[in-house]
């Protein structure tokens, strides 16, 4: 089997009133940065790269420019040594970022391949599931604007989660101490103590706010803090994370086994969360679970795309070990977006729906979706 071809696609829809906020800044639109790599055998694969808010650069400049021409020709099922063919070629001046994510999208597409060629779900080809479906939490609780009271959108917002099966939930701080004291208190009042609620930062802090932030949220039983500080202070991870009586996360900002082995070998967070369209694909993401296995660092993926992302972050779920084994293991929980995204679930024919607080794991072949051509025709800006 050969590569014969590979197109990028940016997609782009714009948020209006639906706009919302977080720590660094307020989201007006979504995008996705796509790739469909064909092969001589009439089997297609897709991949998505998470973006930093310039999904050409990614799509465009890095996948179709940079590492298209390199894979034309190459069988699908070499995707480690494709793996290192690329990031070989732009390792001096993209070892994180932006590289890493189109190699990602580029990876996810050849294992698509690889299973719609044997008939196979990824999970199956990567060693095989330790579950069917998946425990999720609802990722929301932004920042609402033009709202008359963002704590009164906050709270029905929470409210319509645990209405609609979630057993937990995230909510964005970040705002300031005293504003983040009292959303989490809001929405902890008005969700009751039987769902989970976690927070998450997004690094806007440095380690003296987010360890007194920490400590004024531990009577609100807080599930997990997220990126409390930023992604290259692990000395501010360590500090937190010794000082937080709260579970500390962190991870989506990473890349390659290379950038997770000093939060992995520190132990600068309790729980690992890499994105897989972003750290590497499931080629990288492998390595960077069994080198997080090696130090009993329990992994979590960051996931935010659309479902294409999504598909691949549930293939890629189903193989987390727990950490550690045990007779009554604790299941992970898996990221599911409920933010604003309008190009979420029209770009695949197949939908997902949570079931009681799961996910259901894909066991078609591949990622087990397929991509409506009309709809992303209809949002792809280049
Ligand atoms: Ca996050």
């Amino acid at each position: 089997m050969k590569i014969t071809g590979v197109e990028t696609y940016v997609l782009e829809s714009l948020l209006g009133d639906k706009a919302f906020g977080w720590s660094l800044w307020v989201t007006d639109r979504r995008q996705a940065a796509l790739c469909v790599i064909s092969t001589d055998e009439g089997i297609d694969g897709v991949g998505e790269a998470l973006y930093s808010g310039c999904p050409a650069a990614t799509a465009t400049n890095l996948i179709n420019d940079a590492y298209a021409p390199l894979i034309i020709g190459r069988n699908p099922f070499d995707n480690a040594v494709i793996w290192d063919l690329l990031y070989n070629r732009t390792r001096d001046q993209g070892m994180k970022g932006m590289p890493i994510c189109a190699l990602s999208a580029i990876d996810i597409a050849l294992w698509d391949i690889k299973g719609k060629a044997l008939g196979l779900p990824i999970h199956k080809l990567l060693g095989g599931s330790y579950r069917d479906k998946a425990h999720v939490y609802a990722t929301g609780l932004y920042q609402p604007q033009n709202v008359s009271s963002i704590t009164d959108a906050l709270t029905e917002e929470a409210l319509g989660y645990k209405q609609d099966g979630f057993s937990a939930m995230k909510l964005k701080v970040g705002y300031g101490i005293e504003e983040d004291i009292r959303l989490v208190k809001a929405v902890r009042e008005a969700i009751g103590d039987d769902i989970s609620l976690m927070v998450d930062a997004n690094h806007a802090y440095n380690a003296s706010e987010a360890i007194r932030l920490a400590r004024e949220m531990e009577k609100y039983n807080i599930h997990w803090f997220e990126e409390p500080v930023p992604p290259e202070d692990i000395d501010g991870y360590l500090e937190v994370k010794q000082k937080s009586g709260i579970i500390i996360t962190g991870g989506e900002c990473e890349y390659t086994r290379y950038g997770f082995r000093e939060l992995i070998t520190r132990r600068a967070v309790d729980i690992l969360q890499p994105d897989l369209c972003a750290a590497g694909g499931f080629t990288e993401l492998a390595r960077i679970v069994t080198l997080a296995s090696a130090w009993n660092v329990p992994v979590m993926p960051h996931v935010w795309g659309t479902n294409v992302g999504l598909a691949a972050s549930l293939q890629f779920f189903a193989t987390l070990p727990h950490f550690p084994e045990r007779r009554y293991p604790a299941e992970p929980f898996f990221e599911y977006d409920r933010s604003t995204h309008p190009l979420r679930d029209g770009i695949s024919r197949e939908k997902f729906a949570m079931k009681n607080g799961y996910l259901d794991i894909p066991q078609r072949p591949g990622l087990g979706i397929t991509l409506d051509m009309s709809f992303v025709k209809k949002y792809a800006i280049s």
